[in-house]
């Protein structure tokens, strides 16, 4: 019996007493009703009979033949009021669980996602926790461990640690749900501008060429939202590039919206994944093999949770082998 079975049988079981509660109340006053109506009904009669044979007398067996006609009415009566309950009851059942499913399927939906992360989260955390635990464990093991190679190993280690305050950071960035931000007026070209100038340094160790072509455009949302979503798409640039590429990152306006755009000539993705690339933890099997580009698939899930709290949203088209364009679209002031 799965978790939620049990939670659908008890919703049903209280929809079902409050139906089969009304049911009786009703059935309990209906009858009740029929009777003292079928009683005064059954009395006026006789009042009229001998008002009309006003010398002949009521017949000494009508009283009890009265009785007999109330007992049979009300005794018809009453069974077809619990037949009516049956049906109630077979129908309120299979309303109710039909309700208790329809109820419940949000908060089972939102369990289950919440499992799926919490699996997908201790996943991720394994992988570096693992790696550093072999190496500490084979330079334990190694008595002549010199201080070069003990400084090697911490290096690496350090490596592990920083890849796990990122992902932690990453994982801290998708749980925080505070909704829609109220939208205040920022300078597009601006932000672009002042993430372009953080991140270049890090494209020159790839001896990657970053051109930037800002219009001046003003648009509303989150300017700490937007920087981080520019950072997450150029970083991904500049992190999915070969050396000596070039990215170009725009901002312009087109059909009533403001745009960002950074486009890059790196290893694109092909067109089964792009569908999947905004999911959590998903990567790329180019991203994943070979190469082993670092990442926790987290970026793009990121930006795009971002990007719909500011009423805005990310496109992609991207081709394999020829480079990828990330496309931030924003409403205009
Ligand atoms: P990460 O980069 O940490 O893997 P992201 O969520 O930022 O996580 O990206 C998810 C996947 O989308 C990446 O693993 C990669 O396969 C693909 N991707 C993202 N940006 C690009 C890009 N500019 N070029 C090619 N592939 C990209």
């Amino acid at each position: 019996m799965k978790p939620f079975d049990s939670a659908y049988l008890r919703l049903t079981a209280w929809y079902v007493v409050i139906i089969m509660a009304i049911s009786f109340s009703f059935s309990f006053w209906v009858y009740n009703q029929a009777k003292s109506e079928l009683r005064s009904g059954l009395n006026r009669a006789i009042e009229l009979k001998s008002m009309a044979n006003e010398f002949s007398k009521v017949p000494a067996g009508y009283s009890t033949a009265i009785d007999d006609q109330l007992q049979d009415s009300s005794g018809r009566l009453l069974s077809q009021l619990v037949l009516l309950n049956l049906g109630v009851l077979v129908a309120g059942s299979v309303s109710s669980y039909w309700l208790a499913r329809r109820t419940m399927r949000p908060i089972e939906q939102s369990v289950e996602a919440q499992e799926r992360f919490t699996a997908d989260a201790s996943h991720e955390l394994r992988t570096p926790l693992a790696a550093m635990k072999t190496e500490i464990e084979v330079g334990l093991r190694d008595k002549k461990l010199n201080k070069d190679e003990a400084v090697a190993l911490l290096k690496s280690n350090l490596e592990e640690v920083e890849r796990l305050g990122d992902l932690a950071d990453g994982l801290l960035a998708l749980t925080q749900n505070e909704g829609m931000m109220p939208p205040t007026p920022i300078d597009l070209d601006y932000v672009a501008g002042k993430t372009v100038a953080r991140l270049r340094p890090l494209a020159r160790v790839k001896d990657i060429d970053v051109v930037a072509r800002l219009q001046p455009i003003k648009v509303l949302g989150d300017k700490q939202s937007l920087d981080k979503i520019i950072g997450i798409l150029l970083d991904n640039a500049i992190k999915y590039s070969m050396e000596k590429t070039t990215i170009h990152v725009q901002t312009y306006q087109k059909d009533g919206s403001g745009y960002l755009a950074v486009q890059d000539q790196g290893i694109g993705v092909k067109a089964g994944e792009l569908p999947h690339i905004f999911e959590r933890f998903y990567r790329a099997d180019t991203s994943r093999s070979k190469t082993h580009i670092p990442g926790h698939g987290l970026g793009l899930s990121i930006a795009q949770k971002l990007a719909e709290r500011m009423d805005s949203s990310i496109e992609v088209v991207s081709s394999p082998g020829k480079g990828s364009t990330f496309s931030v679209r924003m409403p205009l002031v």
